[in-house]
């Protein structure tokens, strides 16, 4: 075994806890220079070779920013490692022709393994490494071809950043002039197409849509000629038939070396030939799995095993494959009336309906089809034309997008239970401006079910969660309605999530921006079914885990659920 103590610095305030840890180290007690303190940096800086991995500086450290842990010797020395007590990135992936999906938590290092392939980051092999001690390590690997071209400067990489909120700072004018520089083979016209960007073209950056912006980064990036490219989390404010759509534009990419990070497994599964899970711990050190089917990986991920490193991360996550609970068992909460609603461009329109306690209702449809709206119907927020929805019920909400309030975390007065539940005691003493996307978000539905209701409103929960964060939050829901006997509706884009949680489903059609429609609740089945129908594609199950997998076009399933009307195979 080989000890590994990693430090989260950003975290770690000793000017709170008079360097604690140094204290209590029972090894520092006794004269040994185990953990000493860099004056200039004014952080605690631990020696592995000394440590005798007692965890007592560990569990003392207010702040958890401590991890010791010991690692199999077959792993040897890190890839990259980001300083003393830093992080660490073990291994590398496969380069193959085709897809290759990456999954795993956020700080886990996919960012740092997909900068090593762009020829970013020259690794380090744990500190300082040249190119001749890399390529040696990696001899008689897959990889050691890409890395000899790397070291040479022979690879030409693209990449699409995960967050793509910030690219009007940087790239202005015309979406068409700007994606025209980048059009290495008079592709554009056909990529617009085919990611339907056609109504975005003559826009200004400035004034893109979530969705629109983040097609045209994927677009920017397919257009240029290059040997490797890289997609960080290309989902991202798309919506189910944008995800599915961008699938088949990347995949058409032919005899390049593509990968894929992404969170959202049915989109990375549709997408992928192959994948790589990563695992570890976040922000400490993360291992990447050897190369395995896509199909395989996701079923190993979700089971949290992978079989060929004999390698336990995490409980299994099961998909319920029985037809979700009775409504016989559930009672009664309230019934909403028809709702209209117009806004200049827009109409809406939604049969009545009834909510039942306990229950989860999903909610699927395209992007500008009025879920929102609906949501913020029922949380009392805007006003229905026809009718003055009262449903006397206490509601609480958490909406698509969250804006910070001044005040710290802690004045939230979130409870106990829910900050445990979402790992979010480390943030408590933080000012709420400062949190980024996946704390803000994980604070705000922490904060939303701290509230005591009959119905609870989350829109879009999954948007900046890893894939991690979602498969916890669909369990957890799951339970917290059924305990609570609450009523629970989720919009989301996210197809496994919404599967995993739903007793039933709301559907919302019609075309995006004009008009918009919605059926009263059906059943998980026909409403799948309809909501898929719609997008022209069939789901069917995986046979070992359960989970909703889309089928490719014209595959024999695929022919065989459309001629049998079958779009979604329950089993
Ligand atoms: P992911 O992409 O999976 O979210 P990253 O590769 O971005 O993960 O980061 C993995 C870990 O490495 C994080 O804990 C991050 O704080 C740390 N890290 C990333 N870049 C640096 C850097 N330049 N210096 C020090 N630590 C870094
Ligand atoms: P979804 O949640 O399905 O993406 P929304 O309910 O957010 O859809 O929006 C549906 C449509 O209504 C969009 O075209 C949006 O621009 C429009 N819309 C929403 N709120 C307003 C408003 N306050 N004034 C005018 N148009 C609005
Ligand atoms: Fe000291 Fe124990 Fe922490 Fe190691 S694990 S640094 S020995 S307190
Ligand atoms: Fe304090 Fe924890 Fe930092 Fe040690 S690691 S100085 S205990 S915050």
């Amino acid at each position: 075994m080989t000890r590994i103590a990693v430090l989260d610095k950003e975290h770690c305030r000793p000017q709170k806890c008079k360097f604690l840890c140094h204290r209590m180290c029972p090894m520092v007690k006794t004269g040994r220079d185990t953990i000493v303190i860099d004056e200039e940096l004014n952080k605690p800086v631990i020696s592995e070779e000394l440590c005798s991995g007692c965890g007592i500086c560990v569990k003392k450290c207010p702040f958890e920013t401590i991890t010791i842990v010991n690692l199999p010797e077959e792993l040897g020395e890190p890839v990259h490692q980001y300083g003393k007590n830093g992080f660490r990135l073990y291994n590398l992936p496969t380069p193959k022709e085709g897809v290759v999906g990456v999954v795993g938590a956020n700080g886990i290092g996919k960012s740092t393994m997909i900068k090593i392939l762009a020829g970013e980051i020259k690794p380090n092999l744990g500190e300082g490494a040249g190119w001749d001690e890399i390529l040696e390590r990696f001899k008689g690997k897959e990889i050691q071809d890409y890395l000899e071209r790397l070291s040479q400067g022979e690879i030409r990489a693209v990449y699409k950043p995960q967050y793509v909120d910030s690219i009007p700072k940087v790239v202005k004018g015309k979406v068409k002039t700007a994606l025209k520089k980048n059009d290495d083979a008079g592709n554009l016209d056909d990529i617009a197409a085919r990611l339907d960007m056609e109504n975005s073209l003559n826009k200004k950056i400035g004034e893109l849509s979530g969705g629109e912006l983040q097609r045209f980064a994927i677009a920017a990036c397919l257009l240029k000629d290059a040997d490797i490219y890289l997609l960080d989390e290309p989902s991202s404010y798309l919506d189910v038939r944008e995800r599915l759509n961008l699938a088949g534009v990347i995949r058409g990419l032919k005899d390049k070396f593509i990968f894929v990070v992404e969170h959202d497994l049915v989109v990375l599964d549709y997408l992928s030939d192959y994948t790589h899970v990563i695992y570890g711990k976040p922000g400490a050190y993360g291992i990447i799995s050897g190369i395995k089917g896509v199909r395989v990986g996701i079923n190993e991920y979700l089971c949290g095993f992978l079989r060929v490193e004999n390698m336990r991360f995490r409980d299994e996550i099961k998909f319920d494959v029985r037809p979700p609970s009775q409504k016989s068992k559930r009672s009664e909460l309230v019934e909403y009336p028809e709702i209209e609603k117009r806004y200049d461009e827009f109409s809406l329109a939604i049969e009545a309906g009834i909510l039942y306690e306990p229950e989860i209702l999903g909610i699927l449809g395209p992007n500008a089809t009025g879920k929102t709206t609906f949501v913020k119907i029922l949380a009392g927020d805007v006003k229905a034309d026809n009718t003055k929805l009262d449903m006397k019920l206490k509601v609480s909400y958490k909406p698509q997008y969250i804006k910070p309030g001044k005040g710290l975390v802690k004045s939230l007065g979130i409870k106990p239970e829910f900050i445990e539940r979402f790992g979010i005691k480390f943030l408590m003493e933080k000012p709420m401006q400062k949190l980024s996307g996946g704390e803000l978000q994980k604070v705000a539905i922490a904060d939303c079910l701290t509230k005591d209701a009959e119905l609870y409103l989350l829109d879009e929960p999954s948007a900046y969660l890893d894939v991690e964060e979602r498969l916890k939050l669909a369990k957890y829901l799951k339970k917290f309605a059924y305990d609570r006997e609450a009523s629970v509706l989720v919009v989301d884009h996210d197809v496994l999530l919404v599967d995993y949680l739903s007793d039933e489903l709301l559907v919302f059609s019609g075309e995006s921006g004009k008009n918009g429609k919605a059926s009263q609740p059906l059943n998980l089945r026909d409403g799948m079914n309809k909501f898929l129908k719609e997008l022209s594609i069939t789901f069917r199950r995986d046979a070992e885990t359960g989970r909703p997998r889309a089928n490719k076009p014209e595959s024999v399933k695929d022919r065989e659920q459309r001629s049998k009307g079958e779009y979604y195979y329950v089993g």
